[in-house]
């Protein structure tokens, strides 16, 4: 069901940017044409207000664009285009896909097992587990339990003396009571199936160079990339990739940002009395929390389009009706474009937490948890990547922003770093945190498109080891990209 058109949209305000980038499908001659860009994104009928997401959806196109469920559209069948025009080392990128077809039938096993054992932030035993033995056998120098992280771990290949290094990450965390709603059964196996396929490229072509797969734990709010980025776990790494499902456009992906996120939870400390006979006698740390939860939500309509906080009440502590509560506590999350906008955003939030303790007489206390940057995308490992899907596969690279966040975003800061987007089959409402975006990420068609995303990534790695022209760009954009 399409969404009513929002009366008053200034599409302008909303969407960052809707120049597509690379030439895609310029020379694909598959079968399955992908649609033009015009058709994807320009419609008389439909605002372009892709801003307008749910907090935690990746998606960069307006839903009545995103590519419906299987079954209701046969999904495309990825025959590459015979043309390798301005393709680097296509020889190289032929060795890239020999060896993901051949992986191909392991590589979604990994997936639907990752996908049938869902298990929450810093408890990933199972996938831990599962990877770690995978890329061992495959040749890989696994570290477990990597860094001080139970469920952390790393897995490396060198191949001669020197060269570059290659990083990479596969997610692996669920959410509670949805299972892999965000997809990362597939962001797993991608980022092994990258590793792989660069490690047989490196041994086929004698290209000096290092790979490193890092495991990261708990992307939904955890922040396992910033503990790994603290504590040195990209210190080596010359840049690095990984990728994300979404809703969008059949054959699509972004390589625009997402927002920067910054966890606060609070806690309203009162005093218990009995709720009948002397109720004046407490101070009701829940009339805290609930006037914090109105101040809020009075202040969101004065905030940005693309700015978010949203929030939730509780745990409590031995609340009883007949009982003033003597502590509340809720958890919140602000979202803005940009890591400066969020500290601005932070303090009109805080405000509304501190006027409530002091309407109430509660004592409060404030604890900030780690804070997600906004991703800034490398624009050269942006365009390779987008020309290598786009000419080899016939996919549409734009660079529309997504109001979701990642902790990748820190990583991005620190070296240059790419994380596509891209399009998986949905149903109407079915975006990243709905049960049904986790059927979706069990799908076939969601395991193809991740596929194709995975030479394109591979690919583009490769070519940041062994061509340094290339590099040179890329560390050229990531300076520009970070302000330096
Ligand atoms: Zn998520
Ligand atoms: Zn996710």
């Amino acid at each position: 069901m399409s969404p009513p058109r929002l009366p008053g949209c200034f599409s302008a305000l909303f969407h960052r940017s809707s120049k597509p980038s690379g030439k895609a499908n310029k020379d694909a001659t598959n079968k399955s044409p992908a649609p033009k860009y015009e058709d994807v994104y320009k419609s008389d009928l439909t605002p372009p207000c892709r801003q307008m997401n749910l907090c935690c959806d990746f998606s960069y196109a307006p839903p009545e664009k995103w590519w419906p469920s299987e079954g209701e559209e046969k999904p495309p069948a990825y025959s590459p285009s015979d043309s390798l025009k301005d393709i680097y080392r296509p020889d190289v990128l032929r060795t890239i896909e020999r060896k993901l077809d051949e992986l191909n039938p392991e590589l979604r096993d990994l997936s639907l097992q990752i996908h049938g054992h869902p298990e929450l932030g810093f408890e990933e035993k199972f996938a831990h587990d599962l990877l770690t033995d995978f890329m061992f056998s495959h040749g890989f120098t696994v570290t477990r339990h990597y860094l001080g992280l139970d469920t952390a771990w790393r897995a490396e290949f060198q191949r001669s003396e020197g060269g570059r290094v290659l990083g990479i990450n596969s997610e692996m965390d669920a959410l509670p009571g949805m299972g892999h709603a965000c997809g990362h059964n597939l962001i797993a196996m991608s980022g092994v199936g990258v590793a792989i396929a660069v490690k047989a490229a490196l041994e086929a072509h004698d290209i000096p160079g290092k790979v490193i797969l890092l495991g990261t734990p708990a992307e939904e709010g955890g922040g396992g990339k910033i503990i790994l980025l603290d504590r040195g776990g990209y210190d080596e790494m010359d840049a690095c990739v990984m990728c994300h499902p979404s809703p969008g456009p059949q054959q699509s992906a972004s390589t625009g940002s997402t927002n920067a996120m910054q966890p606060i939870n609070v806690e309203y400390f009162g005093l218990a009395a009995h709720a009948g006979a002397s109720p004046w006698e407490g101070t009701n740390a829940l009339d805290a929390a609930f006037l914090a939860y109105s101040g809020i939500s009075v202040l969101r309509q004065q905030i940005k389009p693309d700015h978010r906080v949203h929030g939730i009440i509780g745990p409590g502590k031995d609340w009883a009706v007949n009982v003033i509560p003597d502590y509340a506590s809720m958890q919140w999350i602000i979202r803005t474009a940009t890591y400066p906008e969020l500290k601005v955003f932070q303090e009109r939030v805080v405000a509304c937490l501190q006027a409530a303790a002091m309407a109430t007489g509660c004592e409060y206390k404030i604890t900030y948890g780690l804070p997600y940057y906004d991703l800034h995308q490398n624009p050269a490992m942006g365009e390779e990547f987008s020309k290598i899907v786009g000419h080899r596969y016939g996919f549409i690279t734009s660079t529309d922003g997504s109001t979701a966040s990642t902790d990748f975003g820190n990583v991005t800061y620190r070296l240059p770093s790419l994380h596509p987007m891209f399009a998986i089959p949905t149903s109407p409402g079915g975006g990243n945190h709905t049960p049904a975006f986790a059927q979706s990420a069990s799908t076939k068609a969601a395991h193809d498109a991740a596929i194709v995303i995975t030479k394109g990534l591979a690919h583009t790695g490769l070519r940041l080891l062994s061509d340094d022209a290339f590099f040179a760009q890329v560390q050229c954009a990531h300076q520009m990209v970070n302000g330096k």
